[in-house]
C-alpha cells in the first residue's frame, strides 16, 4: 500500500510578473503595472495539478528561507500536497522574472536560486518518500545530476515519469526508466538532436524518441491534442475542443494527471486521453496554478 500516489520531484519558483506597454531594450527602463507574484515551477505546478485531481501528492523540492519560499509552502498545503520533502534555505527561492507587453508576448529571466542547489544527496536522504509513492515525476528545472539520482533511487515496481523541460540531451539509464517520457515539439526536437527528422511528423520523432530507450513516449501537441507511442504501436490521443483563454500550465497539469491515472493502473492511451482533458480544462483559465481543474470539473468538460 502507497502513501502517495505521486511523488513530484521538481522545481518551485515566484512568478513575479509585471505588465508593460513594451519591453525595455539594453541600457532602457519603463514603467510597468503592479507586481502580481503567483506560485509557480514547473513541480510546484505538477504537484498542485495533481493534488486539485484528488491525487495523494509529495513534493521534493528546495525553496529559499524567505516569504517567496513561504507563499510557495503555503500554496501547495492549500492544495493538499504533502510538503514533508520541501527542504528549506542553502539560497534564495527561484524566481521567474516575466514581464508581459498588450499583445500577450513575453520575456522571462529565472533565477533558479535554491532549486538549483537541490542536490543528489537530498534524493537520498528522501529515501522514505520514494518508497511510499506508486509514481515518480520530474522535470529539468533542477539540475540533472539531480534527475539522475532520482532515477537511481526509484524503488522496483514504481513508475517514472519525465517531462524534460527545459530541454538538455538525456543519459542512457534516464532516458530507460521513463515510462514515459513527455515531450512536446521542441523538446523532442532537442532530446533528438542529430536524429531530429525535418518536416512536422510527430508520429515519427514518437517513433525515433521510443529508440532512444523509453519505455513509451508521449508527444505533447497544444490544441492538437496528444501522441502516444510504446511497444504497442503509435496512436493518437484527441483534443477537447475548448476556448483557449491562457495555454500557461497546460503541459504540466498534462503531465501531473497522466502520471496519476497510470499509477491507478490506466493503459497509456487512455490515462493519455483524461490528461488531454485536464490539459483542455486549464486552458480555459488565466494563469497557472489557480487554472488547474478539480476531478469534477474535468468530468463536466464538454467534448
Ligand atoms: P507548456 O506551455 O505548459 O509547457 P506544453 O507545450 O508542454 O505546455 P501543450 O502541448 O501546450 O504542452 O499542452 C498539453 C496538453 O494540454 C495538450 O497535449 C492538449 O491535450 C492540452 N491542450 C493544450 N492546449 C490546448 C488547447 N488550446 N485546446 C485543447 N487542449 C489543449
Amino acid at each position: 500500500m502507497y502513501d502517495y500516489d505521486l511523488l513530484v520531484v521538481g522545481s518551485a519558483n515566484a512568478d513575479l510578473v509585471i505588465g508593460v506597454e513594451r519591453r525595455p531594450g539594453a541600457g532602457e527602463t519603463v514603467l510597468g503595472s503592479d507586481l502580481a507574484v503567483h506560485p509557480g515551477g514547473k513541480g510546484a505546478n505538477q504537484a498542485v495539478a495533481a493534488a486539485r485531481l484528488g491525487a495523494r501528492t509529495a513534493l521534493l523540492a528546495r525553496v529559499g528561507d524567505d516569504g517567496h519560499g513561504r507563499l510557495l509552502l503555503d500554496s501547495q498545503r492549500a492544495a493538499g500536497v504533502d510538503t514533508v520533502g520541501v527542504l528549506v534555505g542553502g539560497a534564495p527561492t527561484g524566481v521567474a522574472l516575466i514581464t508581459v507587453d498588450p499583445s500577450g508576448d513575453n520575456s522571462i529571466v529565472v533565477s533558479p536560486g535554491a532549486n538549483g542547489r537541490l542536490t543528489p544527496a537530498d534524493v537520498r536522504a528522501a529515501g522514505s518518500l520514494f518508497h511510499a509513492s506508486r509514481v515518480v515525476s520530474a522535470q529539468l528545472e533542477i539540475p540533472l545530476e539531480t534527475v539522475v539520482e532520482v532515477v537511481r533511487n526509484l524503488v522496483p515496481g514504481s513508475r517514472f515519469v519525465l517531462n524534460p523541460s527545459p530541454p538538455r540531451p538525456l543519459p542512457a539509464d534516464v532516458l530507460a526508466a521513463c515510462d514515459p517520457l513527455i515531450v512536446n515539439e521542441h523538446e523532442a526536437k532537442v532530446i533528438l538532436g542529430d536524429d531530429a527528422v525535418t518536416g512536422d511528423e510527430p508520429e515519427e520523432w514518437a517513433r525515433l524518441l521510443l529508440a532512444k530507450g523509453p519505455r513509451s513516449v508521449v508527444v505533447t501537441l497544444g490544441g492538437e491534442g496528444a501522441l502516444v507511442a510504446s511497444a504497442d504501436g503509435v496512436a493518437r490521443v484527441p483534443s477537447v475542443e475548448v476556448r483557449a483563454v491562457d495555454t500557461t500550465g497546460a503541459g504540466d497539469a498534462f503531465t501531473a494527471a497522466l502520471a496519476w491515472r497510470l499509477g491507478a493502473g490506466e493503459p497509456l492511451a487512455e490515462a493519455a486521453a483524461y490528461a488531454a482533458r485536464v490539459g483542455a480544462a486549464t486552458v480555459t483559465k488565466e494563469g497557472a496554478q489557480v487554472s488547474f481543474p478539480t476531478a469534477a470539473e474535468v468530468d463536466g468538460l464538454c467534448g
